[in-house]
C-alpha cells in the first residue's frame, strides 16, 4: 500500500481560527517560489509593511510579519521587552491572559494579574488600583479581543491608564485586527501583535507585529540580551528592517508572505472601515437568528466580539454531537469552549472572508436543523428568518 496525495475536504470554518481563505490567497501561495533575499521579494516586503501599517492604522517604522502563528507574535513581544526583574501587569479574562502571564515569567520577570470574570471586558478600574499599587511596573499588557470568551476590551482607555502610569502596554490583536475598529496610532498602543488566520482570512503561520518608538528604544536599551534568538528584533531587524542592506537571519516563508500580501492588497481593495462594518452587520443578523431560536449570547450586549460570538449550550444538549453532526453532515465547523468554557459554549466565528450572508443564514439553518432533530429545546424555523428581516433592514 502507498500513501496518496492528501484532499482535504471543502468545508465551511466558522470557528475561532483558522477562518475560510480567500481562493485568490491560495492562487497567490502557488505563485513560483523566489529567493528570499531576491530584489524583488525585497521590493514585495517592503510593500507588505505598508500594507500592515493601514490594517495596524499606524505609521511605526518597525511593522513586519514574524515567521511563525500567532503565538510567536505574543512572545515575540515579552522576551524583547521583559527583562529579568521587570514587573508586568497582566489583564486575564480568558485563555489567552493566562498565556501572557506564562510569557512574561519565562522571560524572567514578575506577572501582577488583573482578573476578571471570562465573558466580560478588562475592568478598567481594577487595573488603575493594580498600576496605583505597583509603580515599579513597566509594562501593562492585555488582550483586544479575547477569542476564547467573545469579549472586546476597550484598548483606547486600557492605554490611556498605563501611559498615565508610566508603562508602556503589550496589546493582544489576533482576533481584532480587520474585524473591529483598531487604531494603532490614536491608542498609542506599543508592542502589538496578530496573527493571518482570523480576521484577515489568510493561511495560518504569519504574526504580524507593530512596535512604537518608545517601545522600540526599550529593545534596543536592553541591559541583558533577549533569551530567544530566532525572536530577538536586534537581530531580525537585520532582515526585515529598513534599508537597502538585507541580512540571512533565517529564510522567510516566502509563499506564505504572497498568501499575507494578496490578503492585505483585498484588505486594502474593501477598505478597513467596510470590513469592520461588514463584520458588525454579519453579527448582528447572526444574532437575531440566535436569539430567535432561545439560544443566548455569553458575553453581555456592548461588549460582544462581532467575530466571535459564544453561545450558551442548551440544556440536555451534548455540544460535541452537535459540532460533529454539522462538521458531517454540513461541513460546518463551529469551535467548542477553551479552558474554562469547555463544554459549556459554541463558538461561532464570522471572521473576514466567512463573515458573509451565505454563511449566517447556513449556519443557522444547519444549527437549527440539527437541534431540533435531536429534540433540544429551541424555537424551530424561525431563525433564518431572523436573520433575514436584518439583511432586508
Ligand atoms: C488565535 C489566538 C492566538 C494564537 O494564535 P496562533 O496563530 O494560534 O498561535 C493568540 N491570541 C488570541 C486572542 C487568539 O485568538
Amino acid at each position: 500500500m502507498s500513501i496518496q496525495s492528501f484532499h482535504p475536504p471543502v468545508r465551511t470554518l466558522m470557528g475561532p481560527g483558522p477562518s475560510d481563505v480567500n481562493p485568490r490567497i491560495l492562487e497567490a501561495m502557488s505563485r513560483p517560489t523566489i529567493g528570499h533575499l531576491d530584489p524583488v521579494f525585497v521590493g514585495m516586503m517592503e510593500e507588505m509593511k505598508e500594507l500592515l501599517r493601514y490594517a495596524f492604522q499606524t505609521s511605526n517604522q518597525l511593522t513586519m510579519p514574524v515567521s511563525a502563528p500567532g503565538s510567536t507574535g505574543m512572545e515575540t513581544c515579552f522576551v524583547n521587552l521583559v527583562e529579568p526583574g521587570d514587573k508586568v501587569v497582566v489583564c486575564q479574562n480568558g485563555v489567552f491572559g493566562g498565556r501572557m502571564k506564562e510569557n512574561v515569567e519565562r522571560s524572567g520577570g514578575t506577572a501582577v494579574m488583573v482578573q476578571d470574570n471570562w465573558g466580560r471586558a478588562v475592568d478598567v478600574n481594577k487595573v488603575e488600583e493594580a498600576l496605583k499599587a505597583n509603580p515599579d511596573a513597566r509594562i501593562l499588557a492585555f488582550v483586544h479581543a479575547e477569542t476564547s470568551t467573545g469579549a472586546i476590551s476597550d484598548a483606547r482607555v486600557l492605554a490611556e491608564v498605563a501611559r498615565k502610569h508610566d508603562c508602556l502596554t503589550i496589546v493582544d490583536t489576533v482576533t481584532s485586527l480587520a474585524g473591529s475598529p483598531l487604531m494603532v496610532d490614536d491608542w498609542q498602543l506599543d508592542a502589538v501583535y496578530s496573527g493571518t488566520q482570523k480576521c484577515l482570512s489568510c493561511v495560518p503561520g504569519l504574526s504580524p507585529v507593530t512596535f512604537s518608538q518608545k517601545a522600540l528604544d526599550v529593545v534596543t536599551s536592553r541591559k541583558t540580551t533577549v533569551q530567544s534568538w530566532f525572536m530577538d528584533l536586534n537581530l531580525v531587524l537585520g532582515y526585515w528592517g529598513g534599508g537597502g542592506k538585507r541580512a540571512y537571519h533565517h529564510t522567510a516563508p516566502i509563499n506564505t508572505l504572497y498568501a499575507l500580501h494578496e490578503a492585505l492588497v483585498i484588505l486594502q481593495e474593501e477598505g478597513i472601515e467596510n470590513s469592520w462594518t461588514r463584520h458588525k452587520k454579519n453579527h448582528d443578523a447572526l444574532k437575531a437568528g440566535i436569539e430567535a431560536m432561545g439560544l443566548k449570547f455569553v458575553v453581555p450586549e456592548g461588549e460582544r466580539l462581532p467575530q466571535l460570538n459564544a453561545v450558551s449550550i442548551p440544556s440536555g444538549v451534548d455540544e460535541a454531537v452537535v459540532r460533529s453532526a454539522l462538521l458531517s453532515e454540513y461541513n460546518l465547523e463551529i469551535g467548542a469552549g477553551l479552558g474554562a468554557m469547555a463544554g459549556k459554549i459554541w463558538r461561532i466565528g464570522l471572521m473576514g472572508y466567512a463573515s458573509n450572508q451565505t454563511n449566517v443564514l447556513f449556519c443557522l439553518g444547519a444549527l437549527d436543523a440539527v437541534l431540533s432533530g435531536m429534540k433540544a429545546p429551541i424555537s424551530s424555523g424561525v431563525a433564518v428568518d431572523a436573520a433575514r428581516a436584518v439583511y432586508a433592514g
